[in-house]
């Protein structure tokens, strides 16, 4: 049995590996030249099974004013007379209640807790190096009432198995010694001593060897998707810029690159490119670099440590692609860091890094099936893509396998997610332009 695999960042890669150890052949088509050099570049590095609690949440309201008019708010928006824009942005208001969000923070740590689950075996079934640490993980606080609701969270979390400890401003300094020039900045901390961190690029790009040189998964790169051809309710080719591939299945890993493929098929997917930045600033003799995760609340900036780099992210932008804002936020991105943890590296070496985060309104991935018997979804995963991939490609794999995934996949599928169908088209589906 043939599946083809569209996508070659960290959810397709994951995906192809779990489907060639059930002895598929695989093929896996991307449009660039490697894989991992999509969304799954320079992210945070956080394997943060534990924070999950979806972008929409209650107090996503007040905070709107500042995104809409502060040039340095954490989160940018930007008004367009782009109809998915204002469709997603009802959807995510819809998603901002009380019950919505615990509802689906409930869900997401289900993922997460799979998620890790799933990575351990992965990675003590292949031995892959990426950067990958134990490192445990501290969201520091600037705000005493934001700390509060925080404390609450960690004792609704501690229902579901989650280990964590309140810290107060001193502890988080001595935990962690890199927060000492923002130490009388701080209110508190939260530390979760099970977190992990790694490079997301050189994951994708070791499991990717390994599931092409040990398991035969075929790589097909610089390849283009223009669309599905479809007949009597299955795919019958991917219609590619290197001709048509004909498989038994397909699975939709294309990020940022799924609504735009699915919509001529009928299937609306309302999910938007959320953009961030990173910096990778390389750490030498005499530098303190945080050992421990870290996340600061108030900016919503994560440090990660990479080996001998520390990996810097954040923002949360809707605004237009190569917006000349682009430049500013990275800028802003750079101070604030370089106030936080002055000495934490060679901030003048900083490798900088736009992406854009594959995001549906209520930050749960659509896994599993479509009205199309032979086409699967794993895609947007949002801001938790490294940390979900694993759990989302495996429960993914077992649903093709028609075996029982590990969860209930419901919470997950498309359908019933109030998303909306197009009238599909009959034959076949080509990208606009192409
Ligand atoms: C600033 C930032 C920080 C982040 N930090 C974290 C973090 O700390 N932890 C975490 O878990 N997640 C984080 N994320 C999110 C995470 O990076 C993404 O969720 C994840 O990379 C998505 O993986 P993907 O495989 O779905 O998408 P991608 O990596 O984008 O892969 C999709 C692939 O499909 C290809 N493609 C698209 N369209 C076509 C087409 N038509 N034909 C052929 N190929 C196509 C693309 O080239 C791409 O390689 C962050 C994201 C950003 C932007």
């Amino acid at each position: 049995m043939h599946v083809c695999v569209l996508g070659g960042g960290v959810v397709g890669v994951t995906t192809a590996y779990f489907l060639a150890r059930e002895g598929f052949k695989v093929t896996v088509v991307e449009q660039r030249s490697e894989t991992g050099v999509g969304a799954s570049f320079a992210n945070g590095g956080q394997l943060s099974y534990s924070y999950v609690a979806p972008l929409a949440g209650p107090s996503v309201l007040s905070h709107l004013p500042a995104w809409l008019l502060s040039r340095s708010a954490p989160l940018r928006f930007h008004p367009s007379l782009d109809f998915a824009q204002w469709a997603w942005c009802a959807e995510f208001l819809r998603n901002c209640t009380r019950a919505r969000s615990r509802q689906t923070t409930i869900e997401l740590l289900q993922l997460g807790a799979y998620s890790r689950e799933t990575m351990h075996q992965l990675m003590t079934d292949v031995q892959i190096d990426f950067a990958f640490r134990k490192s445990g993980k501290l969201v520091v606080y600037r705000d005493a009432d934001e700390f509060d609701g925080a404390r609450r969270l960690m004792e609704f979390q501690a229902s579901f198995g989650t280990e964590q400890t309140a810290l107060d401003a001193t502890a988080c300094v001595s935990a962690e010694p890199a927060l000492a020039s923002i130490g009388d900045k701080l209110v508190g901390g939260i530390y979760t001593p099970s977190e992990e961190t790694g490079d997301c690029f050189l994951f994708t790009r070791e499991l990717g060897r390994t599931a092409a040189e040990e398991l035969g998964v075929r790589f097909l790169y610089e390849t283009s998707l223009r669309g599905l051809r479809q007949e009597n309710g299955k795919i019958v080719a991917a219609l590619t810029s290197n001709g048509d591939i004909v498989a038994d299945e397909y699975v939709v890993a294309l990020g940022n690159g799924s609504r735009e493929l699915l919509r001529p098929l009928g299937i609306r997917l309302p999910m938007l490119p959320l953009k961030g930045y990173s910096l990778t600033v390389p750490v030498g003799e005499g530098n303190v670099a945080p050992d421990i995760s870290v996340t600061d609340l108030h900016h919503k900036i994560v440090y990660a440590r990479l080996g001998q780099q520390l990996r810097i992210a954040g923002m949360v932008d809707m605004t237009p692609e190569g917006s000349r804002e682009d430049a500013t936020r990275i800028q802003l991105l750079k101070s604030q860091a370089e106030s936080t943890m002055p000495e934490a590296g060679d901030y003048s070496a900083a490798q900088i890094w736009t992406g854009a985060r594959p995001t549906t309104p209520d930050s749960k991935p659509f896994l599993g099936p479509t009205h199309l018997s032979n086409l699967w979804l794993n895609t947007g995963q949002g801001s938790l893509g490294f940390t979900l991939a694993a759990a989302s490609s495996k429960l993914v794999v077992d649903t093709l396998c028609r075996r029982a995934p590990a969860l209930d996949l419901a919470p997950y599928q498309l359908h019933g997610r109030n998303v909306m169908r197009d009238h599909p088209t009959t034959f076949s589906a080509v990208r606009s332009g192409e």
